[in-house]
């Protein structure tokens, strides 16, 4: 007899957690691997939001708060939409959790009933689908390919759209393959989701400012102000401030969506940390000036992986616009031996061999829905970037 719950049959555990504990036990056992695997920035979180948080131990802000956020954080969030994406939002239609995953996670509890679909472009966030099916809802997975530049195409929405479709998921720029939606593609989803008056759209917009070549951004609620009364738009300070650890994201969009979020999280864990409030605060309020030198740095390193990628018969990419990945077809690889006569026979096992054999930890594309492929992070120290792209080329060379 299972002593879990039957829910649980239902759930996986996130892969980039898994590849994170295995990296820990190998340093355990003193391997020193380079792990490309996580989605974190390497940057420290910059000084002045740091001070804040600590600020608001000193000043006794060590107390529940709004299930919701405080009014100041919400002002705060209020003035972010409306400065960087033209977007009004009222104090009720604002809502901050302990990341942008608890609140992606409570939008599609609140919302998805048993057998509800949810559309979920392919490669996805490791986290979508399992977030869907532990609400009962059905993930609807729609392959997006790379001559698309990984984004989902007008035709194929329509095409997945059903009767029981609740909800749309759009992650741009993405993880894994960094693309960016143009304001012009958004509207081309947006004429399809025009005549589907029950489907919700959500835009995870996490890696908001990490973009490249000078692209654009644009999110769903502004580019189609006629759809933005069943749009939910996230964000949140993890990646566009180097605060994973703070557990701050926040979302926005109709009341009676935030309404819901809000009773779901008045029922578990309630208001995010009162100090990484006043962290995020700062961080919403501050211009950002360090963006422009991290930019650099992670435009080097994205050339320095591409550059990797592309001397390694075997691995190919095209250029990611944004985010901090590089999402590597690695199609050329599979069907090879190593040196030890071991067929390395799709993405996972490769991944698996460039750990045990380079000490490099990177995610395979199956994790994010699109085998065939290796997910390379590249927010990591200068050095140890080199190191590993070094190893990973001998690794690649060594299967025949
Ligand atoms: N959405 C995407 C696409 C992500 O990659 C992540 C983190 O990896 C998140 C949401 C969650 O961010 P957080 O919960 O740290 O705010």
């Amino acid at each position: 007899i299972s002593q879990t719950a039957r829910r649980m049959q239902r759930v996986r555990p996130s892969p980039t957690a898994t590849i994170s504990d295995q990296v820990r036990e190998l340093e355990v056992a003193g391997k020193a691997v380079i792990n490309l695997g996580e989605g974190e920035l390497d940057f420290a979180t910059p000084a002045a939001i740091s001070y804040a948080g600590i600020e608001a131990i000193i000043q006794q802000q060590t107390k529940y708060t709004a299930v919701a956020g405080t009014a100041v954080l919400k002002a705060a969030i209020a003035g972010k939409f409306a400065r960087d994406n033209q977007l009004q939002f009222a104090p009720d239609e604002i809502i901050a959790g302990s990341g942008a995953k608890q609140l992606i996670f409570n939008a599609l509890l609140a919302t998805v009933d048993v057998g509800q679909q949810v559309i979920i472009p392919a490669p996805y966030w490791v986290s979508y689908p399992d977030m869907v099916t532990l609400a009962e809802g059905e993930p609807v997975i729609v392959p997006c390919d790379e001559q698309h530049g990984w984004k989902l195409q007008p035709a194929a929405l329509a095409a997945a759209l059903t009767a029981e479709t609740r909800w749309v998921i759009l992650n741009s720029p993405g993880n894994p393959t960094g693309a960016i939606y143009s304001a012009q593609e958004l509207r081309a989803l947006a004429a399809v989701l025009s005549d589907h008056p029950q489907v919700l759209i959500m835009a995870d917009d996490i890696y908001e400012p990490l973009r490249y070549d000078q692209t654009p951004f644009a999110t769903f609620a502004e580019v189609a102000p006629q759809l933005a009364h069943r749009t939910l738009t996230v964000n949140g300070v993890s990646k566009s401030h180097a605060m994973t650890g703070w557990r701050l994201g926040y979302a926005a969009g109709p009341r009676w969506l935030i309404a819901a979020m809000q009773v779901l999280q008045s029922q578990s864990t309630s208001n995010p940390s009162s100090i990484a409030q006043a962290a995020a605060v700062a961080a919403l309020n501050q211009p950002a000036d360090f963006l422009v030198g991290w930019l650099e740095k992670l435009d080097q390193r994205r050339q320095q992986v591409l550059a990797m990628v592309a001397a390694v018969d075997g691995l190919s990419a095209s250029a990611p616009q944004g985010a901090f990945y590089v999402f590597a077809n690695c199609q050329g690889l599979l069907g090879r031996q190593t040196p030890d006569g071991e067929r390395i026979a799709d993405d996972k096992a490769l991944a698996s061999w460039l750990l045990a054999e380079a000490q490099v930890a990177v995610l395979h594309g199956s994790a994010f829905g699109t085998p065939g492929y290796l997910r390379i992070a590249y927010a990591v120290d200068d050095a140890l970037l080199a190191t590993a792209c070094q190893r990973l080329t001998a690794a690649c060379g060594k299967l025949r």
